[in-house]
C-alpha cells in the first residue's frame, strides 16, 4: 500500500527509499521506451500520432535526447545477429550506454559472456573490458605480420639512470664485458629472488579468518608487479589485492596465488566467476 500522507510527514528512510525505488523504475521505463523505438520506427507508427519523424515523436512522447534516440536506432542495428544482447536491449533492465560499449565487440560466439558482464561491471570495467579485448585482437594481428617480417634483436631504451650507475656501465663496456649478458643474469636472478620468497611465504602461511594482508606479501607482490595494474598493458595504479583462489574458501593470504590490480580489472576478475544464471537467481529473490 502506498503511503498516501503528505512528504513532509515521511520518514528520511521512506523519503529515501522511495526516491531511490522511483528513479530505478524511471530509468528502467525509460530504457524500455528507448528499447521500443525502433519497432515504433520500422512500422511508422510516429505518423499515426501525426509526427513526421520517430525522433520527434520520442521527443515529444518520451522526452528522450535526439542522441538517445540515435544510440536506440543504432544498438538495434548492431544487435541484429545477437538475439541475448538485444533483449538485453529491450528489456529496459541495461542502460543503453553500457551496451553501446560492448557493441562494437559483440559477435555470436561471445554475446553470452558480454551479456554476462554488462550485468555485472560498472561502466568503468566495462570500458577496460572493450579496450583489452580490442588491444588483444590488435596484437594477434601484429604477431601475424611480425612473423612476416625480421624480428629486431636489439633494441635501444631510454631509462633515466643514477650518474653512479650510468659511469658504472659505461665502463663495464668499455672493459668490453658484455652489458647485455650481465643485465640478463640480473634479471633472471631478480625473478628466480622473488619466485624463492614467495614460495617460503606460501609454504608457511597460515590459514585465517582476517582479511588483512601481512607486511611481507604485500611487499613481495610489489616488489614483483611495481606499482601499477598487474593485467598486460594496462598503466593504472594497482589499487586492490586479488586472491587469485577465491580467499572465502582458501582462507590464505598465499602470495603465489594473489595479484596487484587496478579497480576495474578487480571487477572484471570476479566477474567472471559468476555465472548468468547465478545472477538472474539472486535478481529474482
Ligand atoms: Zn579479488
Ligand atoms: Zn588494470
Amino acid at each position: 500500500m502506498e503511503n498516501i500522507e503528505p512528504f513532509e510527514r515521511w520518514s528520511d528512510e521512506q523519503v529515501l527509499s522511495a526516491a531511490v525505488r522511483y528513479g530505478e523504475e524511471a530509468r528502467k521505463w525509460k530504457n524500455k521506451f528507448l528499447g521500443l523505438l525502433p519497432e515504433v520506427d520500422r512500422r511508422k507508427l510516429y505518423v499515426q500520432k501525426g509526427f513526421t519523424s520517430v525522433m520527434h515523436f520520442a521527443q515529444v512522447v518520451g522526452g528522450v535526447s535526439e542522441a538517445q534516440v540515435q544510440t536506440a536506432l543504432r544498438l538495434n542495428m548492431q544487435f541484429r545477429e545477437t538475439p541475448i544482447l538485444h533483449t538485453l536491449f529491450t528489456s529496459g533492465e541495461i542502460g543503453m550506454n553500457k551496451l553501446a560499449r560492448v557493441a562494437s565487440i559483440a559477435n555470436q560466439d561471445n554475446e553470452e559472456f558480454l551479456a554476462n558482464q554488462v550485468q555485472m561491471l560498472s561502466q568503468a570495467s566495462l570500458e577496460t573490458l572493450v579496450r583489452d579485448t580490442k588491444r588483444s585482437d590488435t596484437k594477434i594481428l601484429r604477431t601475424q605480420n611480425q612473423a612476416l617480417s625480421a624480428i629486431e634483436e636489439t633494441a635501444q631504451v631510454a631509462v633515466p639512470l643514477n650518474m653512479e650507475v650510468a659511469q658504472e656501465l659505461l665502463k663495464l663496456r668499455d672493459k668490453g664485458i658484455d652489458i647485455d649478458a650481465e643485465l640478463k643474469l640480473f634479471l633472471e636472478q631478480r625473478k628466480a629472488e622473488i619466485e624463492v620468497q614467495k614460495e617460503q611465504i606460501g609454504e608457511n602461511c597460515q590459514e585465517t579468518d582476517s582479511r588483512y594482508v601481512p607486511k611481507e606479501v604485500r611487499d613481495v607482490l610489489k616488489k614483483e608487479y611495481g606499482t601499477r595494474c598487474s593485467m598486460p598493458g594496462c598503466t593504472r595504479p594497482s589499487e586492490e589485492l586479488h586472491h587469485t583462489q577465491r580467499f572465502s574458501l582458501a582462507k590464505k593470504h598465499d602470495p603465489r596465488y594473489m595479484a596487484l590490480l587496478c579497480r576495474e580489472h578487480h571487477q572484471i576478475a570476479h566477474s567472471r566467476d559468476v555465472k548468468i544464471q547465478e545472477i538472474k537467481k539472486r535478481k529474482r529473490t
